[in-house]
């Protein structure tokens, strides 16, 4: 059976019931009528009267039993069958109710007459109510009754007053047929509704049943007052509590944690909406249970009665607590340095302004740090080990601090540190040399023993900068500044810092620009034989064309070049630009290249020696690189691998600025480089001082024992030319023969000159 047929037969069955339950009220009422008609007119024919009473009961007494027998049935639903059935009930009760009294009409007159009308007009309006249902079993009732009273009307006569009455009969049976049928309309439509809210009502049950036994959710009902009612099993066993204790409870007493004042304001915002009847959805309460902190969200609505009188409250909850804990971990990590877990510069910056505001009128510190030789331990030993350290050095640099200190890490080896109360400069330079001892013990990680140390800068808030932007910039001039000092220092924020980190930033900021306008350029400064002042080669020396400042020594630029890393770019385009050059120049002259110890931390300046001197056709022979000591100090191991490789290639390696820094003989036993350049300091003192003399003569000594050759640069002065010729210098380069010069002004080059060139 379809739905549309189901509801027809349910439809069928209410008109059935909508009869049979006035059934018992209107037999008995027709019993008694017909009785009392009976009892008043008998003179006017006994027998019939007797005999249609006996009728008439009997036939009540049936329908009586039948709208019995099917109210204990209670099927669900009637057929057409039924329906057609009534009709014919309707039919067969019209004849027999209605039949005697109308032949009464021909039997009486006066008074009686007039009783005998009024008792079919109650039948006629009586009937066609008790069976408005079911219009067509009205229909028939009403018709048949009509047309027999009008018949026995008729009968008795046919004067005015005769046709007069039968009209009335059919306008009032005309009009009962109507209100009849109106009546089983809105009869069916009503039922029709029903039957549709209570389909409603079944899916919602069934969806509600399973939502309960299925969904992680619960739903949950409250009374008028607020309290949990009927509340489910699968709600008491996520709460861990039994269910004695819930049913009943107030709204605002379940899900409490005593600990959280978050939690006392969530249940507090709830009762609220509860308390002033509002509809609120996706309301998160956190608490714990069993000692495990949870999170459940909470929607609910009002429910009323069909007066209008509040019920209480439903709705569902559910547990979020994975959500809530993964949105919690994210925000954790938006805001912390995964590897550490120390505040990242976000968080910082904030917690940094927020000790700025002027309410919280505390002294702080400040502290930058950047750690000397991690980049070293990083290179040799691989980035898990450098993490590894990094972590070691925030447990480290936690130790230091008071609990509410904060410490931080800014990315690479850069931390800082918020100091509250910072009541004395003692008290700070305490921390700051607490700090530097105790990141100076050597780390021991996996088995290897790594040593590093720190440079701190140090800024005081508020009087070094009342915003975090300015206090983090000034403490940046001042870590800079104790870097620039030498390593493991810290230094203090000072005004005068501020303007040379403020140009430091701008030359920085050009420089980027520079390579791209073209605003290098290479000058060359020859060196020469000792013996015969012929010309051997040029070094290639950088200046910067700097639109506004004119031309900008190496001096002034290469440290921020090598700090902002745009060394590594601007040393290639020099290392091309060299041999670009020198390719033009007579075949026996060689070009040197400065080469900055951070071109070797990639690991691919031997790819870039190689594609320059393919990209020139420069023999490798004629090429030579200068490096310092700087470049062996952090991590020897990578860098002489690179420089052996260089060397295979063919090119010629300088150890330049010998005697300026540790000028560590190891180092010149560890490669052997091809010549060795004393600095000019040396060859400045030479004439003066004794000891000078006789370190020039030892460090001939050690090259010519391991193979290498000797420049001395900065000669300015022919006797210096003449002393260190006869010490055994195999080159010299100075002002006596030669300042650098562009390459278009290179005596040697120019067309016609000759090659040789002496002072
Ligand atoms: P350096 O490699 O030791 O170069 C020698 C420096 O001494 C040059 O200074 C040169 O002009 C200067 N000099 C030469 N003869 C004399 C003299 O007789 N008396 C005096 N007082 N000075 C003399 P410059 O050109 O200013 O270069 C300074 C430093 O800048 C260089 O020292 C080198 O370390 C660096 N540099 C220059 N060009 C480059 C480059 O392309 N790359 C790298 N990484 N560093 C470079
Ligand atoms: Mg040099
Ligand atoms: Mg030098």
């Amino acid at each position: 059976m379809n739905t549309d047929d189901l509801t027809a037969g349910r439809i069928r069955l209410r008109q059935l019931q909508a009869v049979d339950d006035v059934v018992p009220a209107t037999m008995t009422a027709n019993i008694g009528c017909s009785a009392a008609l009976v009892a008043l007119l008998l003179d006017h024919g006994p027998g019939v009267l007797i005999g249609w009473f006996v009728l008439i009961a009997i036939m009540s007494g049936w329908r009586l039993t039948a709208a019995l027998r099917v109210r204990q049935a209670v099927p669900m639903t009637a057929s057409t069958r039924a329906i057609r059935r009534s009709i014919i009930q309707a039919g067969v009760m019209a004849v027999f109710f209605t039949s005697v009294p109308a032949w009464l009409l021909t039997q009486t007159s006066g008074v009686a007459y007039a009783i005998v009308v009024c008792f079919i007009t109650g039948l006629l309006w009586a009937g066609g109510l008790v069976l408005s249902a079911i219009s067509r079993a009205a229909a028939v009732y009403i018709t048949l009754t009509v047309a027999i009273t009008i018949c026995g009307i008729l009968v008795d006569g046919m004067t005015p007053y005769h046709l007069f009455l039968a009209f009335l009969f059919i306008v009032g049976g005309g009009t009962a047929l109507r209100s009849a049928v109106r009546t089983s309309h809105t009869f069916v439509a009503a039922q029709l509704q029903q039957i549709a809210m209570e389909r409603q009502s079944d899916v919602i049950g069934v969806l509600l049943k399973d939502y309960e036994e299925q969904a992680s959710d619960w739903l949950w009902e409250t009374d008028g007052e607020l309290h949990y009612r009927n509340v489910s099993d699968r709600f008491v066993e996520a709460l861990g509590r039994p269910h004695s204790e819930i049913e009943g409870i107030a709204f605002g007493a379940l899900c409490v944690d005593e600990s959280s004042a978050d939690n006392a304001q969530m249940r507090r915002a709830i009762r609220e909406q509860a308390e002033q009847r509002r509809t609120f959805r996706d309301l998160v309460i956190a608490f714990k249970i069993d000692g495990e902190r949870c999170w459940w969200s909470f929607s609910g609505r009002p429910t009323y009665d069909e007066a209008g009188r509040f019920l209480g409250y439903r709705g569902v909850c559910s547990d979020v607590s994975t959500a809530k804990r993964a949105e919690l971990r994210l925000e954790h990590l938006a805001h912390h340095d995964a590897l550490t877990d120390l505040p990242n510069r976000m968080l910082f910056s904030r917690l940094l302004s927020q000790a700025l505001e002027p309410q919280s009128a505390s002294q702080l510190a400040l502290l930058s740090l950047d750690l000397d030789g991690f980049k070293a331990v990083n290179d040799r030993h691989g980035h898990p080990i450098g993490d590894l350290l990094l972590v070691e050095v925030s447990q480290r640099l936690r130790s230091c601090l008071c609990a509410a200190d904060h410490a931080a890490r800014f990315g690479g080896d850069e931390f800082i540190v918020l100091h509250y109360g910072a009541t004395s400069i003692a008290a700070i330079e305490t921390l700051a040399t607490c700090i530097i001892e105790t990141l100076k013990a050597p780390f021991h990680i996996d088995g290897i023993e790594a040593s590093i140390g720190v440079s701190i800068g140090i800024a005081l808030g508020p009087q070094d900068g009342n915003t975090a932007e300015m206090l983090l910039k000034n403490v940046d001039a001042a870590l800079y500044r104790a870097k620039a000092d030498g390593r493991g220092l810290f230094r203090f924020f000072s005004a005068e810092m501020d303007g040379k980190l403020q140009d430091r930033r701008r030359i920085i900021q050009d420089l980027r620009l520079a390579i791209a306008r073209n605003e290098f350029v290479l000058h060359y400064q020859p060196f020469v034989d000792s013996q015969s002042e012929t010309v051997t080669g040029c070094e290639a020396l950088l200046r910067w064309q700097h639109p506004e400042r004119g031309l900008i020594q190496p001096g002034e630029f290469i440290t921020l070049a090598e700090e902002s890393g745009l060394i590594v770019e601007i040393g290639d385009w020099v290392l091309r630009e060299a041999c670009r050059e020198a390719a033009t120049w007579p075949s026996d002259l060689r070009v040197s290249v400065n080469v900055s110890a951070l071109q070797f931390g990639r690991g691919r300046l031997p790819r870039t020696i190689l594609s320059a001197l393919a990209e020139t056709g420069l023999l490798p022979s004629r090429l030579e690189i200068e490096v310092t000591e700087a470049v062996l100090i952090d991590d020897a191991t990578a860098a002489l691998d690179l420089l052996r490789q260089i060397r295979a290639l063919g090119v010629r390696v300088a150890l330049d600025d010998f005697g300026t820094g540790y000028s560590s003989l190891s180092y010149l036993r560890s490669f052997p480089f091809d010549k060795i350049k004393i600095d000019k300091s040396f060859v400045n003192d030479l004439a003066v001082r004794q000891d000078t003399q006789l370190i020039v003569r030892a460090i001939r000594d050690i090259a010519q024992g391991l193979g290498m050759s000797i420049t001395a640069e900065g000669v300015e002065t022919a006797e210096q030319a003449d002393h260190l010729r006869g010490t055994g210098c195999q080159e010299l380069q100075g002002y006596l023969y030669a300042r650098p010069q562009p390459a278009d002004e290179l005596p040697f080059i120019a067309p016609g000159e000759p090659l040789a060139l002496t002072a």
